[in-house]
């Protein structure tokens, strides 16, 4: 087969690699964004060498791997690699600056496809900020997610290729799932579920209500019949109430089915307990077992 998943979208700032430009230039702006929609225009830093990054090395830097199935993860906070010929992000004047890791969600994505590969015989799409959020935060709006030129290129492989990647299960099977998939202390026995309230899962709950995530056979019910603490908790009447700070950041509220490109986006801050010492082996194994449930029971049928 042709591989053509990759798919070359204009990029307004391409002419101008000195300026940041606001707003994202993949997909329309999110029609909630009060936390996103603010214009700023920043200048980059110039870093000392300016040596561009090679393609091998943005390949490396964000490692993306085409799936079979209409599920796309996406894992932007756990990589460790260096940008190289590039400073670490300064954040100044940044309120939500964050360059803490979200350890353990890179093995814990990779395990969960290769758990999925075993129950469905087919693979998740497996989209992976290998470069240390230092330098990049992918769950940002382009103003606020970088300072230097190759950081800049670092996050727009990641968007186009999490885009190219909706677009493809969106023409395959009209609909599916992104998981955007983080890792949280405040809760340390706890999954976080953030979907804008709802808002970035807006076509699943049209056509299946809330039980398709928080039902005995939903994503987030079935990890708590498992056993897991799930935030909010799934049996309580105010299970469309999520924790505020992890209610949904940029890549849902970008790629979520209220937009017209997106999927159903769930954000998942997966609690340190559940991944550090190596338990990201069996939550990894729980996850893909409610995915698998989930394509069973809510699998898109309009499939193209
Ligand atoms: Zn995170």
């Amino acid at each position: 087969m042709l591989r053509h998943w990759l798919i070359p979208l204009a990029v307004a700032g391409a002419a101008f690699p000195n300026t940041v430009f606001s707003g994202t230039p993949y997909l329309p702006a999110p029609d909630s964004g009060q936390e996103y929609g603010s214009a700023t225009l920043s200048t980059f830093r110039v870093d000392e060498t300016g040596e561009p990054l090679t393609p091998a090395v943005l390949q490396r830097l964000v490692t993306v791997e085409p799936g079979t199935l209409p599920v796309v993860f996406s894992v932007p906070h756990g990589g460790s690699q260096v940008i190289p010929h590039t400073s670490p992000r300064r954040g100044l004047g940044l309120a939500d600056f964050q360059t803490v890791r979200d350890g353990w969600t890179i093995e814990l994505a990779t395990a969960c496809a290769a758990e999925m590969e075993g129950l469905l015989k087919g693979r998740p799409w497996l989209i992976i900020a290998q470069a240390d959020r230092q330098y990049v935060d992918v769950n940002r709006p382009p103003e606020r997610a970088y300072e230097s030129p190759n950081a800049q290129a670092v996050y727009r492989r990641y968007h186009q290729s999490v885009a190219a990647a909706c677009q493809q299960v969106r023409q395959r099977w009209g609909s599916g799932l992104l998981l955007d998939l983080h890792g949280q202390g405040e809760f340390p026995e706890a999954i976080c579920r953030g979907t804008l309230n709802g808002q970035t899962v807006r076509l699943l709950l049209d056509r299946h209500g809330w039980a398709a995530l928080t039902g005995k056979r939903g994503l987030l019910g079935y990890l708590q019949r498992q056993g897991y603490k799930t935030l909010p908790d799934c049996s309580a009447t105010t299970q469309n109430r999520e924790v505020p700070h992890y209610r949904g950041g940029y890549i849902v509220t970008t790629y979520g089915s209220h937009t017209d490109q997106g999927l159903d986006a769930v954000q998942l801050e997966i609690g340190i307990r559940l991944r550090e010492q190596g338990r990201w082996k069996e939550t990894a194994r729980d996850l893909a077992n409610a995915i698998a449930l989930w394509l069973e029971e809510f699998l898109p049928t309009n499939r193209h």
